[in-house]
C-alpha cells in the first residue's frame, strides 16, 4: 500500500514545488514569445480605410497594445504607384518599428530565375540602403524559398550571405491575406458584414496558429522557439491588433521584439534544413527535418476551411450555401 501510495505523495509534493518555484516552472514550460511582423508594405487602400487612415490606425493599436517593436517588410517597387507610402514607411520607424527588404516587386522565386531574383532583390535594396529603422533581414515573397529545386534554395542562401543578409522567416501563420480578400469582395458587394465575429475569427486563427505551431516546434526540437508571426498591413490588423495581442497575452504569450526574435538558436535552422520542398513556416521545415509526421501546419491554413469559416461567421452563411 505505502509503496504505491508514497510515490504518488512525492509526484504531488513535486509537482507542489515546480509550481511555487519560478526557476523550475520556467523549465518545465519556457514562457511563450512572439513578435509581428507585418508583409507587402506598402499595401493599397483597404475595404474601409485609406491607406493614410490604415497606418495611423495600425500605429495606435500596436501602441496601446504595448508592442515595442513590430517589424515591416517593404516592396519599394510600389512605393511609385502608392502616394504617401514613403511617410507611412518613416512614421512605423518613428514610433519605433523596423523595415527590411521583401524584394521590389514580390517576384515568385519558384517562378524566376535567380539572377531576376537577385536583381529584384537589389532594387530594393537600393531603396532601403541607410534609412532609418532598417535591419539587415530578407523576407521571401510568398514564403517561397525555391520549393522543389535545391539548388535554387542554396544559391539563395550563398546570395543572402554574400550581401549580409539574413532570412527573416516566419514561424507562425494564418493566412490573415485570406481573410483581408474576403473581407474586401464582401464589403464592396454591399453584404452585410458581422464585425464582431470577423474580430474573434481573426483573433482566434492566429492565437490557434501560435498554440498549433508552437506545439509543432516542441515536438520537433523539445524547445519552445521564440516565433515570428506573419500579418500584413492590412485593414483587419489596424481593427484588431490590440484584441489580438490581449488573446496572446491571455493563453500565456509574450511579445517580443524582432530583434529577439531573429536572436534564437532557431534561426540556424534556416539556413541548414534540408526538406523535399524548401519555403512556407520554418517552424514547418524544421518539423519536416526532425521526421515529425503531416500535417506540419496549422489546418486553418488550408483556404476551402477559411472559406467556410468566413462565410458562416462573418457573412452568417449556412453549411450548405457557403459550400455552393
Ligand atoms: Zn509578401
Amino acid at each position: 500500500m505505502t509503496r504505491i501510495i508514497l510515490p504518488f505523495f512525492l509526484a504531488l509534493f513535486a509537482g507542489a514545488l515546480a509550481i511555487s518555484s519560478p526557476a523550475a516552472a520556467d523549465e518545465a514550460q519556457p514562457s511563450k514569445r512572439i513578435a509581428l511582423s507585418f508583409d507587402d508594405v506598402p499595401r493599397g487602400e483597404g475595404a474601409y480605410f485609406t491607406s493614410d487612415e490604415r497606418t495611423a490606425r495600425l500605429i495606435a493599436g500596436l501602441k496601446e497594445a504595448g508592442i515595442e517593436q513590430a517589424a515591416f517588410f517593404v516592396n519599394p517597387g510600389r512605393i511609385a504607384k502608392r502616394p504617401g507610402a514613403e511617410e507611412r514607411i518613416a512614421a512605423y520607424v518613428a514610433a519605433g518599428h523596423v523595415i527590411a527588404n521583401h524584394t521590389n516587386t514580390h517576384p515568385r522565386l519558384s517562378d524566376t530565375s535567380v539572377e531576376d531574383y537577385l536583381s529584384d532583390l537589389d532594387a530594393a535594396a537600393d531603396w532601403l540602403k541607410g534609412r532609418e529603422g532598417l535591419r539587415p533581414w530578407f523576407r521571401f515573397p510568398f514564403l517561397d524559398e525555391g520549393r522543389r529545386d535545391p539548388e535554387k534554395r542554396d544559391a539563395m542562401r550563398a546570395a543572402l550571405a554574400e550581401r549580409g543578409l539574413t532570412n527573416a522567416y516566419v514561424t507562425v501563420d494564418a493566412s490573415d491575406w485570406f481573410y483581408e480578400h474576403e473581407l474586401g469582395l464582401a464589403v464592396r458587394a454591399g453584404m452585410q458584414v458581422n464585425q464582431e465575429a470577423m474580430r474573434g475569427l481573426y483573433v482566434e486563427v492566429h492565437v490557434e496558429a501560435a498554440e498549433a505551431y508552437d506545439a509543432l516546434a516542441r515536438q520537433a526540437t523539445g524547445r519552445s522557439p521564440a516565433h515570428v508571426m506573419l500579418l500584413h498591413e492590412t485593414d483587419l490588423a489596424a481593427l484588431y491588433v490590440t484584441d489580438l495581442v490581449a488573446a496572446l497575452k491571455a493563453k500565456g504569450w509574450t511579445i517580443i521584439t524582432n530583434d529577439e526574435a531573429y536572436e534564437d538558436p532557431f534561426a540556424d535552422y534556416a539556413e541548414t534544413y534540408d526538406t523535399p520542398s524548401a519555403g512556407g513556416t520554418l517552424t514547418e521545415q524544421v518539423a519536416w527535418q526532425m521526421g515529425v509526421p503531416a500535417p506540419r501546419w496549422y489546418a486553418g491554413n488550408n483556404t476551402e476551411l477559411a472559406e467556410q469559416w468566413f462565410k458562416m461567421r462573418v457573412l452568417g452563411e449556412d453549411m450548405e450555401t457557403a459550400q455552393e
